[in-house]
């Protein structure tokens, strides 16, 4: 961030009185530009055994394999944000959504919300942020071309508890560090 919004006059990083730490300020208008984390909803939608992977056409990762996710709009739910990120990826209809887990990532400033659901109909097709839509089972996932290690974490854990007929709410702190295996910090999963 280089220039006030309110005004169009540069910034100074510095630590406004009262607070504790370093923001964007302006000095002109005496604005306070807080930037706080951004919020991440997905969903994992099922269909006779099978979930819906998007191969992403943008950055990060485009080429590789992921779930329908993507920032949330201001003025939605999460939910919302959700059922939306499948029908612009994948033109896919969410059905029965339910939380399935919530991740944060503070290396990213992110809090990441994944719900799981059905796919009506079992119907998706490629949209504009997209390559290409398919429909995996635990065996025939692609493992070598996952996008996010977080992601292939949390669909070991769906399929498990598919496995084995439960469902469970994750909640998850994930440590990153630069060259190293993603490390999480599970809270442990509460039984619906
Ligand atoms: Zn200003």
């Amino acid at each position: 961030m280089k220039y006030c919004s309110e005004c169009a006059k540069p910034l100074v990083r510095m630590i406004p009185e009262g607070d504790d730490r370093e923001r964007y300020v302006c000095e002109y208008c005496n604005t306070v530009h807080y930037q706080n984390p951004k919020v991440v909803a997905g969903c994992i939608l099922h269909h006779q055994g099978k979930i819906l992977l998007c191969r992403r056409a943008i950055e990060p990762r485009s080429g590789y394999w992921s779930i329908p996710a993507g920032y949330l709009e201001n003025g939605e739910s999460a939910l919302q944000g959700a059922a939306r990120e499948a029908l612009e990826e994948a033109h896919a209809c969410a059905c029965d959504l339910r939380l399935f887990g919530v991740f944060a990532l503070p290396h990213l400033s992110q809090l990441y919300m994944v719900y799981s659901g059905e796919l009506r109909d079992g119907y998706c097709k490629a949209g504009d942020e997209t390559l290409e839509v398919g429909l995996f089972s635990p065996d025939t996932l692609p493992r070598q071309a996952m996008a996010f290690q977080l992601v292939e974490k949390i669909l070991q854990d769906y399929w498990a508890d598919h496995a084995a007929g439960r469902q469970r709410l994750y909640h998850a702190d994930v440590i990153s560090e630069p060259q190293a295996p993603l490390q999480l910090i599970e809270h442990e999963p509460a039984q619906y």
